[in-house]
């Protein structure tokens, strides 16, 4: 049995004073975490508040995103030593940061390899596009890019990452994918590309979260099914309210 896990990824929401606010919000809306892993991913500049205020809590905390040098001549960048200790988990591979800042597949896996070095527990984000969708080429481009991301790591550090497969078409659009689609892209592109690379023991330990307009109203629809182990959440985690109705459904299900 895989344990659920819901995280929030804040994006570029928020200064201090308010992700403080939301995140003591959470606190008293959510009652019960136990049977789910909760996280959030608030920006660079809160990590360090939100981890104060969720001292004693169960609560986890993510980034968002950092770079895989340890420090160095990198104007603008976090590194991956400096998250380590601050935050339990790291996004990478974003597809706000594949396709706004260009990202590769190659950057991805030496944040993944970086992030895994560093005790950090990765949230490794894969989805097409709507043309590649409506082409059919959703399987070989997301098995493709779980082939490319994890390249070098080994059976020991997989059930350490969890993969969310978020198609973009999906993403802040208020469109997520039926239950159904994500169901059958999770459990054969996603867990099956794992299951070629390091067996079906190796695979099945592994969470995926499904990510796309994930709302209180619709995630019960997602986390019913055998394949989907928890959500990537972005616009309804910036509401304490919706993000702790959606943990719920996870503990119900
Ligand atoms: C995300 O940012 O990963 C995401 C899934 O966003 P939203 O829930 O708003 O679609």
């Amino acid at each position: 049995m895989r344990k659920p896990f819901i995280a929030g990824n804040w994006k570029m929401h928020n200064n201090i004073a308010e992700a403080v606010a939301l995140v003591q919000e959470l606190q008293t809306a959510l009652e019960e975490t136990e049977s789910c892993d909760v996280a959030v991913c608030p920006p660079f500049i809160a990590l360090s508040v939100v981890r104060d205020s969720l001292a004693g809590s169960d609560i986890g905390l993510g980034a968002q995103n950092m770079y895989w040098e340890e420090q160095g001549a990198f104007t603008g960048e976090v590194s991956v030593s400096m998250l380590e200790g601050l935050c339990d988990y790291v996004i990478i591979g974003h597809s706000e940061r594949r396709n706004i800042f260009g990202e590769s597949d190659e950057w991805v896996n030496k944040k993944l390899h970086a992030a895994l070095t560093h005790n950090l527990r990765p949230i490794l984000c894969v989805g097409e596009n709507l043309q590649q969708n409506q082409a059919g080429e959703t399987a070989e481009f997301v098995g493709g890019q779980v082939r490319a991301a994890l390249a070098g790591v080994t059976a020991e550090q997989v059930p350490l990452i969890t993969l969310a497969y978020e198609p973009i078409w999906a993403i802040g659009t208020g469109v997520p994918a039926t239950g159904e689609a994500a169901n059958d892209t999770i459990g054969g592109a996603v867990r099956g590309t794992l299951a070629e690379l390091y067996g079906d023991d190796v695979a099945q330990a592994v969470r995926i979260q499904y990510g796309g307009s994930v709302k209180p109203h619709n995630a019960a629809e997602f986390l019913s099914l055998p394949e989907i182990d928890g959500a990537l959440v972005g616009g309804a985690s910036l509401h304490a309210a919706d993000f702790a109705a959606i943990v719920q459904e996870a503990i119900k299900e």
